[in-house]
């Protein structure tokens, strides 16, 4: 398994790379291509600037005691609430309103007593890295989050580099956000700060450069507005239409695109299961994380057949050992206007439990798919699963896989298991440059062979079995020895990567 480089300074980046390193001895990679891709081509640091708007803090019980003879506020235009229960006011709200205000405190009827807080402009640190694009355009997504660094984003853009090689798509990898919290910003802010990203980016990206998606904290309609700053004023707008990927279908999104990852990670687990000559039917799982990638990939799964025993998001973790009512969890996290977090927190369906027990929770398999990091040695240790699907992105530290593979639960890695999302990617572009719309069953025929007959390759490379099916072609890649599945997975993508570097060269 992975071997840890102690020689260099060890960060998210350089753990990333040990499987590369690994798999790049195995495979005797040449080495300037090894030098081209140890590193990103272009690593991206900027900032953008937007001005806040007002907001109302709510403030303590006793601190609102010194208030109570306030006379109330009725702002002229319905705040907009945010996770933490600040309330961010439109502009004009308390002047065209009927305000009293004290020692910048105001009182909202039942709602309480609030501390205003002047708005006014904001610096936040942005980044895209351009990690290769021998293969094709530079293609990753965008993440709002709080925890973003540039160690991170090269991890990301290196891992969409083998992504995309391993589903052979003619994109190369790619990876950017903004240091920022999304919750805590009103829907205007998040988009004056999305439209001024790409006001400093235009230069650098593209349709057939560098190429945007969703990613945590982003959303088909940042992807509009993405596309709109790009493209206002172009003679030819309409061919940037591929300027990004992840767009609502009605403005040139794929059919198939929101719930691509989650089935391409449901596509996966089916080919196992085939695999161990076991059904899917009565299997059991349990989920971290329940945003785009979780929420379908569980609806799949169970429309499959399968039980989801237990989910956990970033605010709380539910259990049933019946099995959660997947659709009834699904509603009463997107539907429910109530449920400001969009969290599993309190569904009716189950019963809360510490987010750490879950782990520990017996099932068949484990989807992690929240966030990077979270198999842990320890929590490897924890868990009594056969195998672990990866939907996030680099869910598993390596003492954690040492772990896992120690006690011999399979690993589906990530670079295969969510590859969907951007192999739907590729069919929008496709489908933007050609002006045309698939059909949600063109699309998903289309993915499940792309993810189905990968997957079968990374199989046989794992377990030394060169063959030849109707679907794919094994014997190119498989290396003489058995290894690792996400060793095997990234000798995959290296062997694809080489050869652009072996058959065009290097310019000079
Ligand atoms: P999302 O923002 O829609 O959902 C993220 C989920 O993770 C939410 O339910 C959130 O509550 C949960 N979460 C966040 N922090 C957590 C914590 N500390 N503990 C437990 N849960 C936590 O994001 P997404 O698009 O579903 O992406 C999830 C993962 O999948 C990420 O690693 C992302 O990089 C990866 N991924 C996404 C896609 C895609 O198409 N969306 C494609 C490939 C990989």
């Amino acid at each position: 398994m992975r071997s840890r480089n102690s020689e260099k300074r060890r960060t998210i980046f350089t753990e990333a790379m040990e499987v590369f390193e690994e798999a790049a001895d195995l495979i005797g990679l040449n080495h300037r291509v090894r030098l081209e891709l140890e590193e990103p081509n272009y690593e991206h640091i900027f900032y953008v600037t937007v001005a806040l708007k007002d907001r109302l803090v709510p403030v303590t019980a006793s601190e609102a005691g010194r208030f109570k003879d306030l006379p109330e506020t009725h702002p002229a235009f319905a705040p907009e609430i945010l996770a933490d229960g600040t309330l961010v006011l439109p502009d004009n709200a308390l002047r065209r309103g009927d305000a009293t205000v004290r020692d910048g405190f105001v009182k909202l009827g039942s709602r309480g007593t609030y501390r205003i807080e002047p708005g006014g402009p904001r610096r936040f640190k942005a980044y895209r890295v351009q990690y290769n694009d021998v293969r094709g355009p530079y293609k990753g997504g965008l993440r709002f989050h709080k925890e973003v660094s540039l160690d991170l984003f090269k991890s990301l853009a290196a891992e969409m580099t083998w992504k995309t090689a391993i589903v052979d798509v003619p994109f190369g990898g790619a990876k950017g956000g903004i240091r920022i919290d999304p919750r805590m910003y009103s829907k205007e802010e998040i988009k004056a700060l999305t439209l001024r990203y790409m006001y400093k980016l235009k230069s650098l990206v593209g349709p057939n450069i560098d190429i945007p998606a969703p990613d945590v904290g982003t959303n088909p309609e940042i992807m509009g507005m993405l596309f709109r700053q790009f493209s206002d004023g172009e003679r030819e707008r309409h061919m940037t239409r591929g300027i990004v990927t992840g767009k609502d279908v009605r403005i040139g999104g794929s059919e198939g695109r929101t719930q691509a990852t989650g089935q391409g990670v449901a596509y996966c687990i089916e080919e196992w299961f085939k695999d161990k000559g076991q059904s899917l039917k009565g299997a059991t799982f349990i989920l971290q994380g329940f945003g785009n990638v979780g929420s379908w990939a569980a609806k799949i799964l169970t429309g499959m057949g399968a039980r989801l025993l237990a989910v956990n998001d970033a605010d709380g973790t539910v259990h049933n050992p019946d099995g959660l009512d997947v659709a009834a969890l699904d509603q009463y996290v997107y539907e429910n206007k109530d449920n400001i977090r969009k969290t599993v927190a309190g569904f009716p369906g189950g019963q809360p439990i510490p987010a750490s027990e879950l782990f520990a929770i017996p099932a068949d398999m484990f989807i992690p798919a929240a966030l990077g990091g979270t198999i842990t040695a320890e929590v490897a240790e924890k868990l009594k699963v056969k195998l672990v699907a990866e939907g996030a992105n680099e869910p598993t530290t390596p003492e954690g896989d040492e772990v896992l593979a120690r006690r011999g639960i399979e690993v589906i890695p990530d670079i295969i298991a969510n590859a969907g999302g951007v192999t739907v990617s590729y069919y929008e572009w496709l489908q933007n440059k050609r002006m045309e719309h698939w059909t949600e069953k063109e699309v998903l025929q289309r993915l499940e062979t792309a993810v189905k007959s990968n997957y079968r390759i990374i199989r046989d490379i794992a377990t030394n079995n060169p063959r030849k099916s109707e679907l794919h072609d094994s014997r190119p890649y498989v290396v003489g020895k058995p290894c690792h599945s996400r060793v095997a997975a990234m000798v995959l993508a290296l062997k694809r990567i080489e050869a652009h570097y072996l058959l065009e060269g290097f310019s000079q």
